[in-house]
């Protein structure tokens, strides 16, 4: 298993909308490896492909936050079935927007469909950290950010802050 560097605002193939898995190959067993691997040294509760530069519907996602008991879960092509009406406000932060967090409100709950590892489609409901974790992943895979849910005026800051420090890095200063 390999970390591998996440993709960082304000690179553009965070804007890019992924393409569905056809076929679960090694390549792609290696490839969820390395992702679970990258998130868990990060460490997050969900990492897409595309934040490792890999425009592909595969999420990884963790929300036990327990180095011993790990409930690592692999979400391949993903999609959200249904939402609650009902709204709830949770402080979010994204590993590809470092040490910036913000509270972003979304559906309570969440039912959703995937393929699993073994090529077997999986149906499941989720609330709490699960339902924001799965609804934020998913985004990611259709170009979207949690940032995308502020106010144009904080959107705005962030993205000017990690412009800018994109250009400090890239001067070398
Ligand atoms: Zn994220």
């Amino acid at each position: 298993m390999t970390i591998r560097p996440i993709v960082i605002l304000p690179d553009l193939k965070l804007r890019l909308v992924s393409e569905p898995v056809k076929e679960i190959t090694d390549a792609i067993r290696t490839l969820t490896d390395d992702m679970l691997e990258t998130m868990y040294d990060a460490p997050g509760v969900g990492l897409a492909a595309i934040q490792i530069g890999v425009p592909l519907r595969i999420v990884t996602v963790d929300v036990s936050k327990s180095e011993t008991e790990r409930q690592p879960m692999v979400l391949i092509n993903p999609e959200i079935l249904w939402t609650s009406e009902e709204k709830r406000t949770y402080e979010e932060g994204c590993l590809s927007i470092p040490e910036y967090y913000e509270e972003v409100e979304r559906p309570d709950r969440v039912r959703f469909r995937y393929m699993n590892l073994d090529g077997k489609i999986i149906e499941q409901e989720a609330g709490e950290l699960m339902a924001t974790c799965v609804q934020h992943e998913i985004d990611h895979l259709n170009g979207v950010l949690f940032i995308d849910y502020l106010s144009k005026l904080k959107r705005d800051r962030v993205m000017t802050k990690f412009k800018k420090a994109a250009k400090r890095e890239a001067s070398g200063a």
